[in-house]
């Protein structure tokens, strides 16, 4: 096997794009084109490309690390996981088990995130668990279950983009978050659809639109709302679907009828007239989507604000039809999986609520305990780091990097600090890693087999192409060994199909249904969607009921031909490319629609702090950087932060192109050059939040929370800007 090339997939973002791997002769591996996977058709960005430089040794950590006299010197196994459980041991005896902190990663696979759900819960019996992905999309997946009664990314293939007549793509940027994606938008435009971008910022996916409104941060849930009320005022609405697919829409119709395109204008900053061309664009076509990201999501208001977008969806009779609909383009690269399968603080694995009885009875049996045993929910992402030292004293973290990921970041630093005992399972010494008593080093993508879950819905198999450097383990050996620490020597298997299998019955019968996938289902389909349930042999009668009919009606595209998911199989249920066709996953099968009123962000501008600030990403980084930052070509490409300026801004402040400036929040100060640029409002500024230091975005952001979703507020909050002198 280590000698061939091996097909798999990115390391990095939700695209989860297909590559193969080579083994070197001289060592190291070779990432190459993979042209079969339909996603992303052989092409890759920059940080796919060098995704193996992250494998050698001499940016990664391969031997366990405990802290001694203040510092973080190399240990055995043995000696690093000892101290660990006597500590998470001891920490319980003393203050009991909901002292105990779990925060995983979206980056985790499918197994790792079910494992680390379970051992939180059997073998900790802490409710104490949530996972970065709560920072990444919960918003849109709250919205979603509200509407729908299921939420699932995207709940049609990525390859109905071209084919549909008009996308409104809100707080996206896929030329720099996921660059393959974005051959889907151009195909589309070459179709003779049409794309609208709603973004602050004129990004390089803004430049390629038909039309693109730039609002003021955090105004997305006005602008939704104003574009319903024009459908509305305009005669655009689809009252038949309305009539026989919906309910609640007398409520969210008076809601938005309030929402006057002149008060639109006055919140947003976008024009009545590029209001009304957007209502003409998206209501012409046969078919049109709606597919968010952080945008309108990270906000205090993300869930109601995604809630406006369905219901323009849901007015204009879009959502589980051909070629049409909303979806959420997802973040990490398992940040789809990774809150699937329990370890979100509400759930349980399959999507289940982990209030729910039924849903506690059913996975007790798989896992063979007393369902009484089960905790409850527990604190969401950032409310879970803020008790950190106080209600919360020791911490077990794996795949996630919070003092630079995390709002408000330097109190999540100081509350990580605080903690009696810190345990960190990482591939690389991140800066939370830094502060840890114990780091693990774990083995990493192409080192270990398992599945992810892509923004689409579709399971995928990432295989094992190369041998971890010698004295690293996967997080299941980790959690394996812990285990056995704590008392509990059965069902914490290190083999991670084992695991899967488990996973497959614990899931079935649940909202993400994986029990009729198998890891050789997903070697030989290139993936299946979720829900795919079991069916006894013979008995395997399609997807989504209507499946084959809507296939039918579909213009011909070689693409998606080649889709081998979408295959009726005799025997077993081929996954469910397509939601809702038929009817939605609510009681009655009907869409809600959710009745939502504007409200604005949590910290609105002053004549202290002025102006408004934005974070994102940008192309060659990725999400904290503790990988990416390691690479030198992605370092060269992308090397620090900066702040963006509009010249008018720019000039009133007197900051030249290269300036350090000061960012000031209320939570703090981050200094970075000027990037002076009129792709931006001139009341806003941007940073990217990929580095840690002097120069951390999220020092400055908001942790206030979106009541439904708990969702910080990472798009928008009050800020001045100070100019340092010149460079
Ligand atoms: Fe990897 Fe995402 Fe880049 Fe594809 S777009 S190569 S999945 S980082």
């Amino acid at each position: 096997m280590e000698n061939t090339s091996t097909p798999t997939h990115c390391p990095y973002c939700a695209l989860q794009c297909g590559m193969n791997i080579t083994p070197l002769p001289q060592g190291g591996v070779e990432v190459t084109e993979r042209p079969d996977f339909p996603v992303n058709r052989g092409a890759l960005c920059g940080k796919g490309r060098t995704a193996a430089q992250v494998l050698s040794p001499a940016v990664r950590l391969t031997t366990p690390l405990v802290r001694d006299g203040g510092r973080l010197v190399e240990a055995s196994w043995t000696e690093a996981l000892d101290r660990i459980a006597e500590r998470l041991s001891a920490t319980r005896e003393r203050y009991g088990a909901d002292a105990l902190g779990v925060f995983g990663g979206g980056g985790l696979t499918n197994e790792k995130a079910y494992t680390l759900g379970k051992f939180a819960r059997v073998v900790l019996g802490t409710s104490q668990i949530d996972y970065n992905g709560r920072f990444c999309m919960s918003s849109a997946a709250a919205a979603g279950t509200k509407a729908f009664g299921l939420d699932r990314g995207l709940p049609f293939p990525l390859e109905d983009v071209p084919r549909t007549g008009c996308v409104i793509l809100v707080g996206s940027n896929p030329a720099e978050t996921m660059p393959p994606s974005l051959r889907f938008f151009t195909e589309l435009r070459e179709n003779g659809g049409t794309l609208i971008v709603v973004d602050p910022r004129r990004t390089r996916t803004a430049e390629q639109a038909d039309l693109h409104l730039a609002p003021r941060p955090g105004t997305d849930l006005a602008l939704a709302l104003g574009l319903l009320h024009l459908v509305v005022a305009e005669g655009r609405t689809d009252e038949e679907y309305i009539r026989e697919r919906t309910t609640g829409w007398e409520e969210a119709r008076a809601a938005a009828m309030a929402h006057w395109p002149e008060y639109v204008e006055r919140i947003t900053g976008v024009p009545v007239p590029q209001l009304r061309e957007a209502v003409r664009m998206f209501c012409e076509p046969e078919a049109a989507m709606v597919l968010t990201a952080r945008g309108p999501e990270q906000q205090s208001q993300g869930t109601d604000t995604v809630g406006a977008w369905i219901n323009l969806c849901l007015a204009t009779g879009r959502a589980g039809r051909p070629l049409s609909g909303y979806g959420c383009l997802t973040g990490q690269g398992n940040g789809q999986g990774g809150r699937e399968h329990g370890q979100k603080a509400d759930q349980l694995p399959g999507y289940r609520k982990l209030d729910d009885p039924a849903a506690r009875a059913h996975v007790a049996g798989v896992w063979g305990v007393d369902p009484d045993s089960l905790p409850g929910p527990g604190r969401s992402a950032y409310e879970l780091l803020d008790a950190l030292g106080s209600d919360v004293r020791a911490l077990l973290l794996m795949g996630s990097n919070p003092v630079v990921s995390a709002p408000r970041a330097a109190h999540v630093e100081e509350r990580l600090r605080s903690l009696d005992f810190l345990a960190v399972a990482d591939v690389v010494l991140s800066e939370t890693a830094e502060l840890a008593d114990v780091v693990l080093p774990v083995t990493q993508w192409a080192e270990e087999t398992g599945t992810t879950t892509s923004l689409e819905g579709r399971v995928l198999l990432r295989r094992r192409a190369v041998a971890p450097p010698p004295g690293v383990h996967s997080d299941l050996y980790v959690l394996h060994e812990l285990a056995a620490r704590l008392g509990v020597e059965k069902g914490f298997p290190t083999d991670p199909e084992e695991v899967f299998e488990e996973l497959r019955r614990a899931s079935a019968g649940g909202p993400a249904d994986y029990s009729g996938i198998t890891y050789r289902r997903l070697a030989e389909e290139n993936g299946v969607f979720w829900p795919c349930p079991e069916e006894p042999a013979g008995t395997g009668a399609g997807a989504d009921a209507g499946e084959d009919e809507i296939l039918d009606t579909l213009p011909d595209d070689p693409a998606a031909n080649d889709d081998t998911a979408l295959v009726t199989r005799p025997t077993a249920h081929p996954g469910t490319p397509r939601l809702f066709l038929d009817r939605f996953a609510t009681p009655d099968g009907r869409a809600r629609f959710v009745p939502v009123v504007y409200r604005g962000t949590a910290e609105e501008p002053d004549g202290a702090y002025p102006l408004l600030l934005t974070t994102g990403r940008v192309v060659s980084q990725y999400q904290s950087g503790a990988q990416t930052r390691r690479v030198a070509e992605l370092n060269a490409a992308a090397p620090g932060p900066f702040v963006e300026l509009h010249p008018r801004l720019a000039a009133r402040l007197g900051a030249a192109e290269g300036d350090p400036v000061a960012v000031v929040s209320r939570r703090g100060r981050a200094v970075a050059p000027a990037r002076i640029t009129s792709a931006i409002r001139p009341d806003t500024v941007f940073m990217p939040f990929h580095w840690p230091g002097e120069g951390r975005a999220n020092t400055l952001t908001n942790p206030a929370l979106d009541p439904t979703s708990r969702m910080p507020e990472f798009k928008s909050c009050a800020v001045r800007v100070e100019v340092l002198g010149p460079g």
